[in-house]
């Protein structure tokens, strides 16, 4: 191991959070944990890891809830297939594994939703198995660390830090070693302002030494972002309220929302209610507009969302009720798995 290497896990263990997942080797809890802190700040992935937890103690426990209640769990945390596939991975750890974790990195790999990271992290903190793994705080640290100016979201510059984390992982203790990194990553080879005066490794460090610590890493590009319209329909009939089973591969699959018709560009409720959509939704001309809010800004990694909720009421009751909806008495809202957005809608406005 190299004198570096040995400064890092010494800084690494007299700095290190106290976290609910440090110091344990259940390759499920492990697993939970990590999915969990690809969506979230470690702050608030505390809170759901021990929700989970204490909900689902063991894989098969996974396994057995009904996906409706783990999407509920995960509400707020956005990447909700993310869910459905752990959902998916546990089933498949009890039947084709026989409910006992799989203990090989290619077996653990190849369960459903988890990639080279998660597989590594796994591997090396449960199992003590050599794989490194690189999250977006190690790949800043090494290309910082090694002078990597290749762009970091490059097929080429994730290939190298993959392999330059692979060269310098230790044999001993890589799961140590590997939390090593990703905890300086984020608590000192932080970003902006990082804290190279107090760094374990800066006699190592090729940014350090350049004065290139603000250049790198280098990214080539942003991803593009879409915009959409939403528009709400928020119809209720006493005191049910009219919910939307999202279906289909768009954002929020398996979740709750309202009847929506989505547009090309923002539009005014007058003009919606003429539109050949709302009338395949609802096969009356009853309906009339109450209140309309927003449009509410929601982002999405990919997608800007703009959305307006038109609250509607009717004269007469609605007969027929569009495909994939259901009435949802008020009082009993809070059982249902919603997006962010429209809790955010529900708590301020129903
Ligand atoms: S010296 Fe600075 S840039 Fe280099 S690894 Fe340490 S904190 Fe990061």
């Amino acid at each position: 191991m190299s004198d570096w290497s040995n400064k890092l896990l010494k800084w690494y263990e007299a700095n290190k959070r106290d976290l609910p997942w440090r110091g344990i080797d259940d390759p499920y809890k492990i697993w939970l944990s990590e999915v969990i802190l690809q969506q979230t700040r470690v702050n608030q992935g505390w809170d759901y890891y021990n929700r989970f937890t204490e909900k689902y103690p063991t894989v098969s426990k996974l396994a057995a809830a009904a996906e409706h209640d783990i999407l509920k769990l995960w509400q707020g945390l956005g990447y909700y297939s993310r869910a459905r596939n752990m959902h998916h991975a546990a089933k498949e750890i009890v039947t084709k594994h026989k409910g006992k974790f799989p203990t090989e990195h290619e077996s653990i790999r190849a369960l459903k939703g988890v990639g080279d990271y998660t597989a590594a992290a796994i591997a090396s903190i449960a199992y003590k198995l050599p794989y490194a793994v690189v999250d977006g705080n190690v790949f800043r640290v090494y290309s910082r660390v090694l002078g990597i100016s290749t762009p970091i979201d490059s097929t080429e510059g994730k290939k190298k830090i993959w392999e330059a984390a692979a060269e310098l992982l230790p044999k001993t203790n890589p799961g140590t070693y590997n939390q090593a990194v990703m905890e300086l990553g984020a608590l000192c080879c932080t970003p902006k302002n990082p804290n190279c005066p107090e760094c374990p490794i800066q006699i190592a460090c090729y940014a350090f030494a350049h004065n290139m610590v603000d250049k790198l890493p280098v990214k080539q590009g942003k991803t593009k972002v879409r915009n959409r319209h939403l528009n709400y329909i928020v119809i209720s009939n006493g005191n049910k309220l009219l919910l939307h089973e999202r279906k289909g591969n768009d954002i929020w699959k398996g979740l709750n929302d309202f009847p929506c018709i989505e547009t090309e560009k923002e539009t005014s409720p007058e003009k919606l209610l003429k539109t050949k959509e709302w009338k395949a939704l609802f096969s009356t001309d009853k309906l009339i507009i109450e209140s309309v809010s927003g449009p509410v800004k929601h982002i999405l990694s990919h997608q800007r969302l703009y959305a307006q909720f038109i609250k509607v009421k009717t004269s007469t009751p609605v007969k027929t009720i569009p495909a994939d909806c259901l009435w949802v008495e008020k009082k009993n809202l809070k059982k249902y798995a919603v997006p962010r957005l429209i809790e955010q809608y529900i708590s301020s406005h129903l």
